[in-house]
């Protein structure tokens, strides 16, 4: 393993190999940048194949935690952790206090929060050990708690912007939409959605998820390894990345990508080809960034749920934005929009 050789290593400032022999703590975090202000960025549990995989995932996740930020104008610089699920592992309090201990020597340069198999309850947990967490229960009319209803909110007001520009249609009503994955986030997603009128197609490896959202907003369960092809006016992976790849994106029947899962797109080459390929694609880092910015007004205590609700509306607008200015020069979305973090970064760190 080899952090500098990794293809995801970004000139990272620091990379903490976290290990606790009491509890079997095996994590990983990545600061990739402090020029906008503590490296935030959630905590994920996962059962990787290899710790070379674990490895790549958080020097990649990060360096979209510090474009997110960037984007979406909050004091916070990126990172991200992975506690990696072995085969004997054994999640314990123990454990989430141990990794705070980790996440406390870091000495707020890391700013940990929910992320795929975490929760508001294990926040709590690390949080006995360090300041350094968000996305801890809601205190009064403070932001706060579970940041995936504002994640799906800011994807909701994303892929109306998505419709408007794509298809000249006003809201969603009527049209259908592709959701892979109804956990946190497809789930809040899909309730937007249907309260808007839209017709839902989805999928997930938990069938009961499924039943769920078939249950309670009327949607039509589709087969796994077809959610992503659907003819749908809108495809929004939910899920996890890495899912548009040469093969997928030659096999799409929708003009809209706008989903929640951080990276989507396999490879950078891959931001050409769904150009190319006709549909529209909303950076996932930009229309994905409710969570983080919920997790920053929590974190410096400055807004109200309901600014906060404003700041996440927001990213229509700012989504609005990039794909004029994709449209205009012929450029992929996703290269706008890494043109424009890194320059954001970049005047914050000259
Ligand atoms: P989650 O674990 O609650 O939900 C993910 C869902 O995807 C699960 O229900 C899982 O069963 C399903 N899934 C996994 N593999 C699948 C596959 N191959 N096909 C279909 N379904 C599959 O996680 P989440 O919090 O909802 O996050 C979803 C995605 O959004 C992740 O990529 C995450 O990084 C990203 N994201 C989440 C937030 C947030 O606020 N939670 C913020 C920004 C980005």
């Amino acid at each position: 393993m080899s952090v500098f050789a990794d293809e995801a290593f970004d000139d990272h400032e620091r990379v903490v190999f976290c290990s606790d022999k009491n509890t079997g703590l095996h994590a990983i975090i990545a600061i990739h940048s402090t020029a906008l202000g503590p490296a935030a960025g959630g905590c994920r549990l996962w059962n990787y194949a290899t710790d070379d995989e674990a490895l790549h995932d958080v020097l990649r996740l990060s360096q979209g935690m510090s474009y997110k930020n960037a984007m979406a104008g909050l004091n916070f610089g990126g990172g991200k952790a992975v506690i990696i699920k072995t085969s004997d592992f054994q999640d314990s309090d123990a454990l989430y206090e141990a990794f705070g201990d980790f996440v406390e020597q870091q000495n707020g340069r890391y700013v940990t929060a929910e992320d795929v198999g975490m929760s508001v309850s294990t926040m709590e947990t690390i949080a006995r050990r360090t300041k350094h967490v968000s996305g801890l229960p809601r205190k009064g009319d403070n932001a706060g708690g579970d940041p995936s209803p504002k994640t799906a909110f800011g994807i909701f007001k994303g892929i109306e912007a998505a419709v408007q520009f794509k298809l000249n249609a006003a809201t969603v009503a009527g049209l259908t939409v592709a959701v892979q994955g109804v956990g946190h986030v497809g789930y809040n997603l899909s309730k937007f959605l249907s309260e808007a009128g839209a017709k839902l197609l989805v999928a997930d490896i938990d069938q009961d998820k499924v039943q769920r959202v078939c249950d309670e907003f009327g949607a039509t369960a589709v087969d796994l390894n077809e959610i992503l092809i659907q003819e749908a006016d809108v495809v929004a992976p939910c899920a996890l990345g890495a899912i548009l790849t040469e093969e997928s994106i030659a096999k799409l029947q929708t003009t809209i990508v706008a989903g929640g899962a951080n990276n989507q797109l396999k490879t950078h080459a891959d931001g050409q080809r769904i150009t190319d390929a006709g549909v529209l694609y909303a950076p996932d880092y930009v229309i994905n960034a409710g969570g983080i910015i919920n997790v920053s007004s929590e974190y410096y205590g400055d807004c109200t749920n309901e600014e906060v609700m404003g700041q996440v509306a927001a990213i229509g607008p700012r989504l609005t934005g990039i794909f004029e200015e994709a449209a205009a020069t012929g450029k992929p979305t996703s290269e706008i929009a890494d043109t424009q973090a890194r320059n954001l970064i970049a005047a914050a760190n000259p």
